[in-house]
């Protein structure tokens, strides 16, 4: 156990700094809706299993004097209100519609309470066209056992919707207007509530909210999200077909571009997922969903992107090769769907990342990729092998959209900075392959580039800083060097979320030493530096360590501390006659005991955090 051995006085204030956590995602839907028990009954059929009422009658034959359909259905129900438990027909049921088929006509009744509707109530009868009842269905309520039911709201309308937009952190655009009705909510945990019916779509949090809030003591009853969506199976490359063919490009003619057509060796490469929470309306699926929205947003236009479902090879779904336009789009919809849902699987909550922007065929066809930060959306060239075919460029991109998104945002795209955010997108990119296949996992982009069309580039060089850095996007090869090395060390969970965690300190300009400060103060954050000892090595061995902001030592003896410092220890760490001035903040962290003796002095507007 670390402890911290203090034998000084204090002399002015100090202040401990709490660790930032990130928020904890929390699923916003609350089911509370209490369930109708039917249980089987010989002699009856099926039937309620608290007030034995009948719930449905298949092969039922009854016929009335009357002609009218309402009126022939009204007769059915006074006849047999016993059987189906209906209480009083005049007060407590109204037609809600009456809906014609080739086979009748069905006439659909609310159930109501103190002339308020209770939701979640049918009863429908079949009159079929020689005007015989052959059919009903009863989905009323109990609702005779609950006495002394509130009548009246004690809020407006508006004072609802504001608690539900509330409840939901609505931001951005809301569709259409909010539908707000007043009803009856039979609930699991307290019985039948009179509450505020909201419905409202939002693009952010997703979804077609419907939310009931307490008409009594304004609590949220019931949320529920009532949007379609579909999972729908889908062949797609994962990462590429290079990587799963354990080949390398161009080692047969098969496994080569041959100007976007496909063959049965990059066909054998197709591999089933699925597509989740994907839009389905009027009979056509659109790749939208939760993290990802497949759009046509650059030129060149009038793509194909819609996929429909066919059956192949046994697989019933969206089955498309490389040589098709929706392909790209699946492609792009199941990773960048992937790498958000591994966002907040981390813990993180990014609006800008919900809903994400792609156009899977833009930059007029370019052979490049590219985040647009002012628009944020993605959009990947057809030039050269298509670039959304190798999902190593899609992660990539991905990555710029976390910068730009967690954190400060607007972020300089200049000098080292840029070598930064290229190594993070490279990283990004290389942990989720590397979690596949460990199979030339350093190799980035090896479908798309390590060609005839580019280069590529690759994480696993023994470049050191200074001395090896290069301008653009090559320079940034140190950094995803590095952070591929601390993923072997520590795995992919934690340098995941460490290197999420890091964005968070970066600020607008960072070099690529701010950066290496940035993720071991992200572990002391995360952590409570836990694993600065095995970060700092490898941050060493590249040259990235900036010994202004971060000290290796075990004991800090007569110093003065002018500017903020981490100092850490991989034992004991002794401090002595140390002052802290000038709004300095001084981190210490030892994996052993932290011993502080002799004159230590912290002056007012300065600070020392212990980890
Ligand atoms: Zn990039």
């Amino acid at each position: 156990m670390k402890k911290i051995v203090i034998s000084t006085l204090f002399v002015l204030s100090i202040n401990l700094i709490n660790a930032q956590k990130p928020k904890e995602s929390s699923r916003l839907e609350k089911l509370n809706l209490k369930p109708i028990e039917i249980v089987f009954d010989e002699q009856i059929g099926k039937t309620d299993k608290e007030s034995k009422a009948l719930r449905v009658n298949w092969n039922e034959s009854f016929k009335s004097e009357v002609k009218e359909v309402s009126e022939i259905a009204l007769s059915y129900l006074q006849e047999k209100k016993d059987v189906y438990g209906i209480s009083n027909i005049s007060d407590n049921i109204k037609v809600a519609k009456i809906i014609e088929s080739p086979s009748g006509k069905y006439v659909y009744y609310q159930q109501y309470v103190n002339d308020i509707p209770v939701f979640a109530t049918n009863f429908i009868v079949c009159v079929n066209k020689e005007g015989v009842v052959t059919y009903a269905l009863n989905e009323f309520r109990n609702v005779t056992k609950y006495k002394d039911v509130r009548n009246k709201s004690s809020i407006i309308n508006n004072d609802a919707l504001k608690i539900a937009s509330e409840y939901l952190n609505i931001k951005g655009d809301i569709i259409g207007e909010p539908k707000m009705e007043l009803v009856y909510f039979e609930s699991m945990d307290k019985g039948l509530e009179l509450a505020w019916k909201i419905n409202i779509i939002s693009m952010n949090p997703m979804g077609d909210w419907q939310i009931f809030v307490s008409a009594d003591d304004e609590n949220i009853i019931h949320v529920e999200d009532i949007a379609m969506y579909a999972n729908v199976n889908a062949k797609i490359f994962n990462p590429n077909p290079i990587i799963t063919a354990q080949t390398v490009y161009g080692s047969t003619s098969n496994y080569k571009d041959n100007n976007n057509t496909t063959n049965a060796s990059l066909d054998a490469e197709l591999k089933t997922a699925v597509l989740s929470n994907i839009k389905y309306e009027n009979g056509v699926y659109t790749l939208e969903g939760p993290y990802c929205k497949i759009e046509d947003i650059e030129g060149p236009f009038g793509h194909n992107l819609n996929p429909v479902i066919t059956t192949s090879g046994g697989v019933t779904g969206f089955n498309y090769n490389r040589s098709q336009t929706e392909f790209e789009a699946i492609m792009c919809y199941y990773h960048v769907d992937a790498a958000g849902k591994r966002i907040a699987q981390l813990g993180y909550n990014v609006n800008g990342l919900n809903a994400m922007r792609v156009d899977p065929h833009g930059l007029n066809g370019d052979d490049n990729s590219h985040y647009m930060s002012s628009g944020n959306y993605l959009a990947f060239g057809d030039g050269g092998v298509d670039d959304a075919e190798d999902a190593d460029v899609i992660w990539h991109e991905y990555g710029h959209a976390i910068q730009n998104n967690l954190g400060a945002g607007n972020m300089s795209y200049l000098g080292q900075t840029m070598s930064l955010q290229e190594g993070s997108s490279d990283y990004w990119a290389l942990s989720y392959k590397r979690s596949l296949s460990s199979y030339n996992w350093w190799l980035f982009a090896d479908w798309d580039g390590h060609n005839e069309f580019w280069s590529g580039r690759r994480a696993d060089l023994n470049w050191v800083y200074p001395a090896d850095y290069v301008p653009y996007h090559a320079g940034g090869q140190i950094w995803s060097t590095v952070l591929m090395k601390i993923w072997a060390d520590l795995g992919k969970d934690v340098t995941d979320k460490l290197f999420l965690e890091t964005h968070l300190i970066w600020g607008q300009s960072p070099t690529l030493q701010d950066a290496a400060t940035a993720f071991m103060k992200a572990d002391l954050n995360l952590y409570n530096g836990s694993h600065l000892c095995q970060i700092y090595s490898r941050l060493q061995e590249h040259g990235l360590i900036d010994t202004n902001q971060i000290v290796n030592t075990t004991s800090l003896v007569n110093q003065t501390v002018n500017t903020n410092k981490i100092v850490f220890s991989c034992s004991d760490l002794n401090v002595q006659d140390v002052k802290v001035q000038n709004n300095a903040k001084l981190t210490l962290d030892a994996a052993g005991d932290v011993i502080i003796s002799d004159d230590f002095e912290v002056v007012l507007g300065s600070e020392l955090e212990i980890k």
